[in-house]
């Protein structure tokens, strides 16, 4: 979906820019292409358009495609793209069909000024406030298409040590949690505060780029109901006093 690629280019900023390279994701990024299937009819839970995401279009994957309703049109958007669907003309007819455009959102949030506002509100109480129902579970963060924190283990198989990078959540306790006891988020506030800024300040200062894409898997999927686009009006009203 095209909140998904743009999700992904900023995993690419996380994982390729600024001077780090990650060369296991690199090569699984090279051997990629990216198809997008445009949202004609986005769910009452998406909020792409929010962050100037176009729900019908990704301007950033190799071959974009939308369903028609007895047909899937497909236009390729790139060297790779061309080349995939080169390789599979024997199943593809032209056609001169335009693409059809997407409708807007019906479910938006205004974020203009957040970052900055958020600047000034760390220490804020509205954070009590915002984690009281959340129970750690992290199901928010495996769903989120942004989402990257993971876990480097080591195991042993038998004769053998084996070290592999695995999907971790800053939504548990451990996440942070250092060898000598400390844990410099020991309680859900902290944590569910961490969320909220890394999406919503963190990435913009970092990289430009908001950390959530307007998917709306989380507000489904959240056991609580702990619904992101509540969460951003509850932060825009909140006063602050510098
Ligand atoms: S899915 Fe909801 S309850 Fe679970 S960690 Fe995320 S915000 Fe908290
Ligand atoms: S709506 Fe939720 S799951 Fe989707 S990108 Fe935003 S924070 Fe992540």
């Amino acid at each position: 979906r095209p909140c998904d690629v743009k999700a992904i280019e900023l995993l690419d900023d996380v994982f390729l820019a600024k001077g780090f390279e990650d060369i296991y994701y690199k090569k699984k990024r090279e051997e990629t292409v990216l198809v997008s299937l445009g949202c004609l009819q986005p769910e009452p839970s998406c909020f792409c358009s929010s962050w100037g995401i176009d729900p019908g279009r990704a301007p950033q994957a190799d071959i974009m495609m939308a369903d028609t309703g007895d047909a899937f049109l497909l236009s390729a958007q790139s060297e790779k793209g061309e080349k995939l669907l080169q390789a599979t003309q024997s199943l593809l007819a032209d056609t001169s069909q335009e693409f059809p455009e997407g409708k807007e959102c019906s479910l938006q949030v205004e974020v203009e000024g957040l970052t900055e506002k958020l600047q000034k509100m760390f220490e804020h109480p509205v954070w009590e406030e915002i984690c009281r129902k959340c129970i750690n579970c992290g199901t928010c963060t495996y769903l989120c298409p942004t989402c990257h924190c993971f876990d480097i283990l080591n195991r042993n198989r038998g004769e053998k040590g084996v070290k592999y990078r695995c999907y971790d959540s800053c939504m548990y306790k451990e996440y942070t949690l250092m060898a000598g006891g400390h844990n410099p988020r020991p309680t859900k506030k902290e944590r569910v505060r961490q969320r909220f800024l890394h999406k919503l300040q963190y990435m913009p200062e970092r990289y430009e780029k908001w950390g959530c894409v307007g998917c709306g898997r989380c507000l489904v999927k959240c056991p609580v109901t702990l619904d992101i686009t509540r969460v951003i009006n509850q932060l825009r009203e909140v006063p602050i006093h510098d």
